[in-house]
């Protein structure tokens, strides 16, 4: 059976928190590669969101040196707001009954997870793995028994809204961000003209 990680997010944009996760998720459950898909419209964030394209390119820059990672389009391709339930049918179907689907989440976010819809579809599409980090816990851990892992990872208090905040505000974002990300965010503008 091939392992493989799916990291959905919005990735808005992507950063050393992300890929610090990935990695050691990959290490941990021994995956043989780690899928980043970038969510079209997402269904929970309000606000505005970088352009998905302007999103996916930032991942595949992030993620090109590593021989493990990639990067997929299909939340950025399906019309419509992105559901994590229609990312693993996607998958599922792509990948086929020798894959097992490993969805690796923050903590924060799987907490999250009990309030959608179908929770019972995914987890039979998939392992869950949340991802502690810093000032997350889970408070309810009514998960079902098996389909769900809870891992710390090396602790990088970094998100997205914190490299939005600090670009609108003219604050460095070096290595908080792979450099490929300060010159992608530079050369395109983004994040200036707005609070996150
Ligand atoms: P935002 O601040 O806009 O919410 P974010 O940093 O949480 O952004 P997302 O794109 O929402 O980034 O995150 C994608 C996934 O990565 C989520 O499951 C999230 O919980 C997880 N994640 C985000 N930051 C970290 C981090 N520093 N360490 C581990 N996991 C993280
Ligand atoms: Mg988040």
């Amino acid at each position: 059976m091939r392992r493989l990680g799916i990291m959905g997010g919005t990735f808005d944009p992507i950063h050393h928190g992300h890929l610090v996760a990935a990695s050691e998720v990959a290490h941990v459950f021994a995956l043989d590669e780690v899928v980043f898909v970038p969510t079209g419209r997402s269904s929970h964030k309000e606000g505005r969101v970088a352009a998905a394209e302007d999103r996916y390119l930032m991942a595949v820059i992030a993620t090109a040196s590593n021989p493990r990672f990639s990067v997929s389009r299909i939340d950025i391709d399906r019309p419509g707001p992105t559901y994590t339930v229609d990312t693993l049918r996607d998958m599922r179907e792509l990948h086929g009954p020798g894959t097992e689907l490993f969805f690796i989440t923050g903590a924060d976010a799987l907490a999250k997870m009990l309030t959608w819809h179908d929770t019972d579809e995914l987890f039979e599409l998939a392992h869950f793995i949340g991802c502690t980090r810093p000032g997350h816990r889970l408070t309810d851990p009514g998960l079902p028994n098996g389909r769900v892992s809870l891992m710390e990872v090396p602790a990088l208090s970094i998100s997205s809204t914190e490299c939005r905040d600090r670009v609108h505000a003219g604050e460095p974002i070096w290595y908080l961000v792979p450099d490929g990300i300060v010159q992608y965010i530079n050369k395109r503008v983004l994040y200036r003209d707005r609070a996150a």
